[in-house]
Order: structure tokens, then sequence, then C-alpha cells
């Protein structure tokens, strides 16, 4: 091995600004790629000035149920509406409380608070994934459901998970979020629990504007998600079942409007057709990328076998688990800093921040009662979750480039600029600040 200087520190980029064609660089990135049908079908919706009608919705909850395997779709203006829709479709309501993993979006969980509910953050293990082993000790007799979210597409150890839920009769909500279609030992995420919902905003692995899909088995489940944000189709020709909500048709119940724009429905149907063979396509790139780095000290994929039937979906935000000690205990951040000086700015350290340091979470009132609205019903000591929790900061990872396909030259080059900086971790130790393991909190400046 030849000691090479870091750009960082002066040295010669392995990926010089410039040298990936701005073409290729498109090709390859690119997160919302649009056929010529699908840009002609929000065109028509345009033209036609049906953004809010549901024709076009009806036809691509259909088809997104057939391609789910459920029998049930419901399309919402986001994926955080139909992430509520499920927290009040499954009866979430005050006092109760709903366990997540602190390390995801806060759209999977901050609107329990709107019910009244309290969230209980449960940690994560080295793959960033819920870790099952932590879940009993979130469970209370308040405890109403699990919010698990497989997250960076990973998916969630859904065995041991279903286990104790069914062990507590917890209800559970899958946030598929991160990966739309993946696999976990040959079923499809977002089938295990009592309802599923979901993005497809424009950067998910299934792009489709500004949107979310709410999936489920359950006819209850359905009637209720529909008529919490639906007005339109809060009525005798939707709600059939349940009785106790046909005294309240034609408002929403929710008091919000969750409907879909068709033009993102329009462009959803044509998504949906081109969807699995385009995530075929990322894994066998993202496969290949991480086999380049395989045996390196300090980092491994955060990926699983496929030969166990389990699929990393689109690889959405694909990331690395960092394991300082076998670097000297270089910090996660010079690392990823390292490696965007030899490779152009592919590598952040941190993904999302831990829900539970944010404090939404911890003195928020959201209805002035002089509470915080968290720990209204309870009396959970929220400093606890700095104590339990904590070892998710010690969870150190760093992102990497998402290939839309396989091009091995390319791809060995991007492969390079990480293995440089680990062959030549020792010139970063000096300069090393130790800052903070960093993460995100997405939408503010430190992007
Ligand atoms: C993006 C995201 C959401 C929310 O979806 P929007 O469409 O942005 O409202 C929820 N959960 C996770 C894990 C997400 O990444």
């Amino acid at each position: 091995m030849k000691e090479e200087k870091l750009a960082v520190l002066g040295g010669e980029p392995v990926i010089p600004a410039g040298s990936i064609p701005a073409e290729t660089a498109d090709r390859l990135f690119r997160k919302m790629i649009l056929t010529d049908e699908a840009k002609a079908a929000a065109m028509q919706v345009i033209e036609a000035g049906s953004f809010s009608f549901t024709d076009i919705t009806e036809k691509f909850q259909e088809e997104f149920a057939a391609w789910q395997g459920t029998k049930y779709a419901i399309a919402y203006c986001n994926g955080t509406m139909s992430l509520t829709a499920a927290m009040f479709a499954i009866g979430l309501g005050e006092g109760d409380e709903i366990i997540c993993p602190t390390k995801t979006y806060w759209g999977s969980v901050s609107q329990a608070l709107n019910f009244g509910a309290s969230a209980v953050f449960c940690n994560i293990n080295d793959m960033l994934s819920m870790d099952p082993g932590d879940l009993e000790r979130c469970i209370t007799p308040r405890t109403k459901a699990i919010m698990v979210v497989h997250y960076l597409a990973y998916p969630c150890d859904m065995d041991p998970i279903m286990e104790i839920a069914r062990r507590h009769g917890l209800k559970v909500i899958e946030d598929v979020s991160h990966a739309q279609g993946g696999l976990y030992k040959g079923k499809k995420l977002g089938t295990f629990g009592d309802v599923a919902a979901m993005s497809l905003m424009s950067t998910k692995s299934l792009a489709c504007g500004e949107l979310g899909v709410l999936v489920t088995d359950s006819r209850e489940i359905y009637e209720r998600a529909m008529a919490f944000g639906h007005y339109e189709r809060n009525n005798a020709n939707y709600i059939t079942e349940c009785d106790d909500l046909k005294p309240y048709f034609h408002i929403a119940l929710g008091g919000v409007k969750g409907r879909a724009n068709q033009v993102c429905t329009a462009i959803a149907r044509d998504q949906l057709k081109h969807y699995d063979e385009r995530c075929r396509e990322i894994r066998r790139a993202m496969n290949y990328f991480w086999d380049q780095l395989e045996g390196l000290p300090g980092i491994r994929p955060i990926r699983v076998d496929e030969s166990t039937g389990s699929n990393m979906a689109g690889f959405y935000e694909p990331h690395g688990a960092y394991y300082p000690d076998e670097l000297h205990g270089l910090s996660v951040k010079r690392f990823a800093e390292a490696v965007r000086a030899e490779n152009g700015g592919h590598c952040y350290e941190g993904a999302n921040f831990c829900l539970h340091t944010h404090p939404l979470f911890k003195t928020f009132d959201l209805t002035h009662c002089g509470t915080p609205s968290r720990i209204r019903y309870n009396d959970r000591d929220v400093r606890e979750d700095d104590r339990l929790c904590d070892p998710s900061l010690e969870k150190y990872c760093f992102s990497v480039p998402r290939f839309n396909y396989l091009d091995k030259d390319v791809i060995d080059r991007y492969a390079a600029g990480y293995r440089k900086v680990i062959e030549n971790h020792r010139q970063l130790l000096e300069s090393d600040a130790k800052e903070a393991q960093g993460g995100r909190w997405y939408g503010s400046e430190n992007q």
C-alpha cells in the first residue's frame, strides 16, 4: 500500500472537479427520473384543470394496492399526512404511547402529539435499524402501537418485532418512506403490520412529487383512514362497515385536508411501472460499489444479504456504518470531510439526528395545558432518553453516493476515494478536531 497525500491536506483528489461529465453525473445521480409519458400525463391534468378531482387518484390507488399486494391503498398529499391518518385509523388517542426508533425523520412520529399520545423512543442497532432487543424496555400499560421505520431502506427485523407486538397486543404501523417495494425474507415491506404508510415525495426512491400512500388489508383501517383526511370521500360510497363513523359524513374527521394533487398521482402511475426495474439496477450498482470496499477497516456497508430473500429496495440515501476504533479514533466528521475532498462532495456524516434530542419531545406544550405534551399523561422522565438512547449517538455513519446504474469504471473511482482515505487515515489524526459526530435536521442550513 503506497502512501498518498489526501486531497483535504492538499494532495491530488481521486476525482478532480469536472472529470465526470455533467450528463453522466446527472444520469448517475438524478433522483426523480420522468419519462415523456409521465410528463404528458402531468400536463393533461394541468390543461384539464383536474388537480383536485379524484378520478386519476382512484386509478393510482388500485394500481398501487395491486403492486403492494394489499387490499387497499389511499393516496394523501404527503407522507406525513398518510402516517397521521394511520395513527387515527389504529385508534391512537389521549394517554397512549407509540414506540418509534429514535433515529428517523420527524414525520414518522411527531404527529402522535396531535392525538394526545406520546412518542417513546427505542434504540437502534449498528445498521441504524430499530433494535428489537430494546423494544420490551419501551413497553408500558399505555403502549398502543409500534411505529416501525425501515430506515435508509434497511428492512427492520420483522420476525422478533411482530412476535413482541403480538405477545403484548400492540398495533404495528410501518413507515416505508425509505424502502418502497423492499423485501424482508421474501415478503414485501409494508405488509407485516396492521397498516403501512409512506412518502413518495420527489427525493424518495419512488419519487412522484408531493405524495403519500397508506396501505392496509383491513377494511376498518381503510375506512377510518379515508374519513380522516378525505371529506369528499367520507360518505356512504366508501364508509360501509364502520357504523360509528356514519353520523359524521362530509367533513374530514381529522380537521385536515389530505387529498392528493392529481399532477402527482398521474406522475405516480407512470413511476410505478418503471420502479421495480430501476430498483434492481440500483441494487446491482450499489452492491458492486460496496463489494469494492469489503474488508477495509473502520467501515461496513449498511445493506442486507440478498440470499436471505431480503433486499434494500432502491438504496434510499445509502450509508455505511463507521467504527472509529478501527481507525485510531478518527472522527467520522473528519473522515467524511476527507472523502468529500477526494470525490467532489459525496460523503456526509450522521444522517438524521436522533429525535429524542429535539426540544419538541422534551418541553413543547402543543395545547397550552401547562405540561410538555409528550409527558402529559405519563410520568416518564425525559432525561431517561439521554441515558437509554444515547448509545444511538455512538452508531456512527456516513453517506455514500447512490448510483442509478452499474458503470463499473465510474463506481470504481468513487470507491477509490473512500479507500484512499481509509488507507491514509493516519495523515488526518493530527488535524482531527474530534467534533460532534453530527447529523442533520433536514431543511436547516446545516444540510
Ligand atoms: C420523508 C419521510 C416522511 C414524510 O414524508 P413527506 O412526504 O415528506 O411528508 C416520513 N417518514 C420518513 C422516514 C421520511 O423519510
